[in-house]
């Protein structure tokens, strides 16, 4: 069933299938940060990355959220409907850190009520750049009512995964998403969705349980990983 590479990223490799809708999303045992300037080998955590992005696709699935996740595969390897990747990295915020604190100078933990929705150009030659609505139109091939279904469903992902990770005593900081076109036509939520892709912080001691430990080299990413991972599966 899984055929030729068709691509390779930093996180993860994407497989042809012997049916043309579908890609085999495999997650890569390896860490990187700052546009790959950061790198290291990490038995493990292709499989947490796997497992807790499959369990929040499955999650917002219930609430009838269109995306490509068809189903877990193995502990590294997951079945996702072909898309042609919207070139934006789609950023929800509900509290300021990380690259709105630097760039912008927002004061750190500034709340953002309604969250912010940002749009990065997904390209790591010009080091994805912050872009607003009308570069985004005239860099992809999406439509204003397009742009704005993919900032509406940001904005529902983010309302439901709120409450999903307040279940477990996690505050979701802010995530990057990305969507696809699929054959239809329509846009549909791809890529994953992960402690690679979100700041997650703990409610009780205001650690940090995602990427950013690695960034910043201030504790284990697998140990982390895993208690997220503990955590998402002690929900029902
Ligand atoms: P990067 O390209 O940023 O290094 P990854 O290592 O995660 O990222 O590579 C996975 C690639 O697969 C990304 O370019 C992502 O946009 C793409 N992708 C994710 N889901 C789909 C999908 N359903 N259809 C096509 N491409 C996808
Ligand atoms: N993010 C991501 N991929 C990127 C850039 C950002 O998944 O290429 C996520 C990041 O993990 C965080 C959110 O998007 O949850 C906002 O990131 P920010 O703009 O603050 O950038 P960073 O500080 O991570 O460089």
């Amino acid at each position: 069933m899984k055929n030729e590479l068709l691509y390779e990223g930093k996180a993860k490799q994407v497989y042809l299938t012997d049916q043309f809708n579908q890609l085999i999303l495999s997650y890569k045992d390896e860490a990187t940060a700052f546009n790959g300037k950061k790198k290291a080998k990490m038995v493990g955590k292709g499989y947490f990355n796997n497992l807790i992005s499959a369990k929040i696709f499955q999650y917002l699935a219930e609430f009838d959220v269109p995306s490509h996740f068809k189903k877990q595969l193995n502990d590294t390897e997951q079945l996702v409907e072909r898309t042609t990747i919207i070139p934006l990295e789609v950023v929800v915020r509900n509290l300021a850190t990380g690259s709105i604190v630097q760039r912008l100078g927002f004061k750190e933990k500034t709340v953002f009520h309604p969250p912010l929705v940002e749009f990065y150009y997904k390209d790591d030659g010009l080091d994805d750049p912050l872009v607003n609505d009308q570069h985004a139109l005239l860099m992809t091939d999406i439509t204003r009512e397009e742009l704005n279904l993919i900032k509406n469903s940001a904005l529902r992902i983010n309302h439901l995964l709120q409450p999903y990770f307040e279940k477990v005593s996690i505050q979701l900081v802010d995530f990057k998403l990305e969507f696809g076109r699929n054959q239809a036509g329509d846009i549909i939520l791809a890529d994953e969705i992960s402690p690679d892709t979100c700041r997650f912080w703990d409610m009780a001691t205001g650690e940090s349980l995602d990427k950013d430990v690695f960034r910043q080299g201030s504790s284990n990413l697998l140990t982390v990983y895993q208690k997220i991972l503990a955590r998402l599966e002690a929900i029902k």
